[in-house]
């Protein structure tokens, strides 16, 4: 991906790159609908094993973004923590703290009943922290999609120092 801008408040430290993934809990995921662009926010679970970003996301068996990544699995995505404004003497001080991540990956529509399983209960950990089994018959009635992430970059804006 393209180098960062403000370098200074590139993360890199996975631990708080883990941070992040805990805490966003909606990301913003990017598809390509022919010359336009579509963005539908969503839940989502993740896996990282050596280092390797897994997202996954769950929904109804139809509509729109079903039918984007079914045309063009290529997708980017977006997410945010620790919002919290703050204020300066001048409009410019202005601002807000963020913790965000953005990456790219490819998506897949995933129907192994199995493998599905698993995935309600990767996004299941990652939304609420605990522990959930899912049967075959409620996984089968929901879709769900797996992102394999290429690559992915991670930004702390902090509050100003006091002073
Ligand atoms: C915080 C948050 C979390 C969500 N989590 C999930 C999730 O985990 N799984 C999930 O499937 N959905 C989730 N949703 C709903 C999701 O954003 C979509 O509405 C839904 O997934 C349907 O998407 P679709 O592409 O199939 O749209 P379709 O139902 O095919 O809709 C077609 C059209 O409806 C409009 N539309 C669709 N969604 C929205 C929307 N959210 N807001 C405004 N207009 C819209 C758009 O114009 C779109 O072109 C979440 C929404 C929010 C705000």
């Amino acid at each position: 991906m393209n180098g960062m801008t403000r370098r200074e408040r590139e993360v890199t430290d996975i631990n708080e790159i883990i941070k992040i993934l805990d805490s966003a809990k909606v990301l913003h995921l990017g598809l390509v609908d022919g010359d336009e662009a579509y963005v539908v926010p969503m839940n989502y679970g993740y896996t990282l094993v050596d280092g390797k970003l897994t997202l996954w996301l769950h929904g109804a068996k139809r509509g729109r973004k079903l039918d984007l990544i079914r045309a063009n699995p290529k997708v980017f995505f977006e997410m945010e923590c620790g919002i919290q404004p703050f204020e300066g003497e001048i409009a410019c001080k202005y601002g807000i703290t963020y913790s965000s991540i953005m990456g790219r990956g490819k998506a897949e529509i995933v129907e192994d009943i199995e493998i599905k399983k698993s995935a309600l209960s990767f996004l299941m950990k990652t939304q609420t922290g605990k522990d959930f089994e899912f049967e075959d018959k409620m996984a089968a009635v929901v879709s769900v999609i797996k992102i394999d992430v290429s690559d992915f970059t991670a930004k702390h804006r902090p509050a100003p120092k006091m002073g």
